[in-house]
C-alpha cells in the first residue's frame, strides 16, 4: 500500500534542500505505483530492465523512469528509448554500449557513475582510485551520446549513521573534485544520488541532489 503521509514528508524534506525524490517502485504493484502517481509523483526508479519496461507499458506516459540497478549490456538497447536517467553505470564497457545504442536512436542518454563508497565487497561501482584512469582515456573522451550528470552511491547496509554519513560526505567531496578536474566544461555535472529509506535524512544533510526511496513509502 502506498503511504501518502510518509510520501508528503519525504517529498517535502527533499524539496526543502532542492533535491529530487525518485520513488523506488521495484517490487511494487502497478496499482500502488498508480497511487503514487495520483498523489502527484512522476519520477520512479526500477532495478531491473524487464520490470521497468513492463510497468511503463501499464502506467501513464508522463512518468519519468530511472534505472537504479545493475544494467546488463545485452539489455541496453531495449532500455534506452524508455529511460530518463541511468544511475548505475559502473564500467567503461557499459558506457560504450550505451553510447552505441544511443547514437543508433539519436537520443543522448543521461547517466550517473555509480561509485563503490563502502568497505563492503561488491561487484558494482567504480573504485575512487580507478575512475580517474578511465576519465583520462581517449576512449572515454570519444563517447558522444552519453551525458554524465554526476555520481551515485549506496551507504553500507546496516552501518551506523556515523559511518553512512562519512561515506556520503566522502562521495560529495569526490564529486566536487571530479567536477573541478574533469567536468568543468560540463555545467550539468551536478547530481549526487545518495539516500534511501533508512538514510535519506543524512544524505540530504550531506548534499544529496537525488534521493531514492522505496520500502518506507509502501509499508503499512
Ligand atoms: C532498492 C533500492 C533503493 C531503495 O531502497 P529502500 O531501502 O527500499 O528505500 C535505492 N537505491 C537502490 C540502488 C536500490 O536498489
Amino acid at each position: 500500500m502506498f503511504h501518502s503521509t510518509t510520501y508528503e514528508q519525504i517529498r517535502d524534506a527533499a524539496a526543502s534542500t532542492g533535491a529530487r525524490l525518485v520513488i523506488v517502485s521495484k517490487d511494487q504493484s502497478v496499482t500502488d505505483i498508480q497511487a503514487a502517481y495520483d498523489a502527484g509523483h512522476r519520477m520512479f526508479g526500477e532495478s531491473y530492465v524487464q520490470e521497468l519496461l513492463e510497468k511503463k507499458e501499464q502506467l501513464p506516459p508522463d512518468i519519468e523512469w530511472h534505472m537504479i540497478g545493475h544494467v546488463q549490456r545485452n539489455k541496453v538497447r531495449a532500455l534506452l528509448p524508455h529511460v530518463s536517467l541511468i544511475h548505475s553505470v559502473d564500467s567503461y564497457r557499459l558506457l560504450k554500449e550505451i553510447d552505441t545504442w544511443a547514437k543508433e536512436i539519436d537520443k543522448p542518454i543521461e547517466v550517473l557513475l555509480q561509485m563503490h563508497i563502502t568497505d563492503e565487497s561488491t561487484k558494482f561501482g567504480f573504485e575512487y582510485d580507478d575512475l580517474p584512469l578511465m576519465l583520462h582515456t581517449d576512449n572515454f573522451k570519444r563517447l558522444e551520446y552519453v551525458r554524465v550528470r554526476g555520481v551515485m552511491g549506496m551507504g553500507a547496509y546496516g552501518a551506523t549513521p556515523e559511518a553512512v554519513r562519512a561515506q556520503f560526505k566522502g562521495l560529495k567531496t569526490y564529486a566536487d573534485q571530479l567536477r573541478a578536474l574533469y567536468f568543468s566544461q560540463s555545467p550539468n555535472f551536478t547530481e549526487v544520488s545518495i539516500g534511501m529509506s533508512d538514510d535519506y535524512t543524512i544524505a540530504l544533510e550531506e548534499g544529496s541532489t537525488i534521493i531514492r526511496v522505496g520500502s518506507s513509502l509502501f509499508t503499512e
